[in-house]
């Protein structure tokens, strides 16, 4: 099997199809709300496993950790802090044994939870450590990339971006999640796209994006990707849309776009210059396998 080329050079020769949502995907195979997604790492591997592997029969280039809580900062909110490196390395391990060589896998990091000093009380130091820790375990389990995502501070991105940098990685792929404000799209601490994509850049990230943000629709998404390819200046954008804003039904919560629609408007985001197409909440290997066919050809 031939080894893969490094992600930028693929990237510099074809737009690549990234994977889907983990927490919705987990929640059908039993995940219990409040339950830690990250737990089942170590507790239901071969659930988190086969996550992964419907992704990649779907046709994603890019399988995404199960680690967006990884951070002992977060886990700790689970008890889980001691084993934040346990689980890191694990977690890379799961995605590589069904990634081998012919996807890469990406060592994912989300917020780590808290607030910033001086609104709230994390010290940028502590959240550095977290970061620094959370992206070392994930290289050391063979993560080939580090994506830093949902992130709604940029100094928080910055800190990730940066601590990811130290740890060794050698590329960093940072998205935020936006959402509609009165004065356009903006993440939830009032940063527009532009500014966003800058602090990113600046810290060290070689691909930029966006992904969630539960208000925006999928013709938001295509207004916000023009803004993203615009601000990044060269640098290749990567949009991980939901499934549509989520609705609720009864006790769930419920996306009602299609894989079609979602298959149509990544289509239409790689016409305006993103090179990374892939999905958050919501979307299932049906979204994956119909954006990979229709949108990008494979
Ligand atoms: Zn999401």
């Amino acid at each position: 099997m031939p080894r893969l080329k490094t992600l930028l050079e693929s990237l510099a020769a074809r737009p690549l199809q990234c994977d889907g949502a983990t927490g919705t995907q987990l929640q059908q195979l039993g995940l219990r709300p409040g339950e830690s997604c990250e737990r089942w790492v170590l507790d239901q591997p071969e659930k988190v496993r086969l996550v992964h592997r419907r992704y990649f029969d779907a046709g994603a280039d890019l399988l995404t950790t199960n680690t967006f809580g990884g951070t002992a900062l977060a886990l700790a909110a689970h008890g889980l802090a001691e084993r934040a490196a346990d689980i890191n390395r694990a977690a890379v391990r799961l995605a590589r044994e069904v990634a081998g060589e012919r996807a890469w896998v990406l060592g994912d990091i989300g917020p780590f939870g808290g607030i910033l000093e001086p609104v709230g009380e994390t010290t940028p130091d502590a959240a550095a450590d977290a970061f620094r820790a959370q992206a070392a375990a994930l290289l050391d389990g063979g993560a080939d990339a580090i994506l830093v995502e949902t992130m709604s501070d940029p100094a928080e991105a910055a800190l990730a971006i940066a601590a990811a940098r130290e740890a060794g990685a050698r590329l960093v792929i940072a998205t935020y999640a936006f959402q509609h404000t009165p004065s356009g799209f903006r993440t939830m601490m009032g940063t527009d796209a532009p500014a966003a994509v800058r602090a990113a850049l600046e810290a060290g990230a070689d691909i930029v994006g966006a992904n969630c943000g539960t208000q925006l629709s999928l013709d938001d998404y295509a207004t916000l990707c023009a803004r993203l390819v615009a601000a990044a200046n060269g640098a290749p954008v990567i949009v991980q849309p939901n499934a549509g804003s989520p609705e609720r039904d009864g006790d769930s919560i419920v996306y009602h776009t299609t894989p079609e629609a979602f298959a149509a408007a990544a289509a239409h985001y790689l016409a305006l210059g993103a090179r990374i197409v892939g999905g958050c909440c919501g979307t299932t290997p049906a979204h994956i396998v119909a954006s990979a066919r229709g949108a990008l050809g494979k």
